[in-house]
């Protein structure tokens, strides 16, 4: 799944396109009723940003784009008049490259960025103060943006604090603080070990103790953490 250092990447790729006019076409049926395509032939590209799990891509005349790539959505950047099999979603066509979107199930022009709270890739976090079950306050885009579950799962492992905690209670600086650096490494193309993300029932590689595994929040989203050695007690009920 995308998580905010794969959108860095993608962001970093599309900047080649940065500056130029672009022609737009959706080849895929479903992305030709977001009618983003239209809306953007011909525009020059100011910028493209990463925020969090999203990419804004701005055009001239106060046009922006967010494409959010869910689990399955990948950004390509090619030589222009590539030639590909099948539809992408979103083809945005320079002198030299073209950025080719597939399966992009989130496409839409947006009026202004959503509020998200700091990218913990790129922003100042001093000012983050989570609140709720620490577990779920990572996931929060709106508290701090660009953490998916593998990272928080495995940030709170090496923090030692159970995703059930009280965000208030913990020390919220190291569990952030960890987060950055397994992203920025991944971000960087190292691919950090997992100690507890999809390894339930497994032992803990610190403590021994067999991971365990919960959906929490919402969302549901799984939570993986190890009873034996990340403080901060259960699921509620426990
Ligand atoms: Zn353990």
């Amino acid at each position: 799944m995308p998580e905010g250092d794969a959108l860095h990447r993608a962001a970093r790729r599309l900047s080649v396109l940065v500056g130029e006019r672009v022609e737009a076409e959706s080849p895929h049926p479903r992305a030709q009723v977001t009618g983003v395509a239209p809306r953007i032939d011909g525009r020059r590209l100011e910028a493209v940003e990463a925020v969090g799990k999203n990419l804004f891509l701005r055009f001239e005349g106060g046009i922006t784009v967010r494409s959010h790539l869910r689990m399955s959505g990948r950004w390509r950047v090619e030589p222009r008049g590539a030639a590909r099999v099948g539809r992408p979603w979103l083809v945005l066509r320079g002198p030299a490259h073209e950025a080719v979107l597939w399966n992009g199930p989130v496409l839409e022009v947006v009026r202004r960025p959503l509020r998200l709270g700091p990218d913990v890739l790129t922003d100042d976090l001093s000012t983050v103060r989570l609140h709720g079950p620490i577990g779920e306050a990572l996931l929060d885009q709106r508290q701090v943006s660009g953490i998916g579950n593998v990272w928080r799962c495995e940030a709170l492992w090496h923090a030692r604090v159970s995703p059930w905690a009280d965000a208030v209670a913990v020390d919220q600086r190291e569990i952030l603080h960890y987060a950055h650096r397994l992203m920025a490494a991944a971000l960087d193309g190292e691919r950090p070990r997992r100690h507890v993300y999809r390894r339930a029932g497994r032992a803990c590689p610190r403590c021994g103790t067999p991971i365990r595994s919960r959906g929490q929040g919402d969302d549901n989203r799984i939570a993986y953490w190890c009873p034996g050695c990340q403080g901060g007690g259960g699921p509620p009920g426990e």
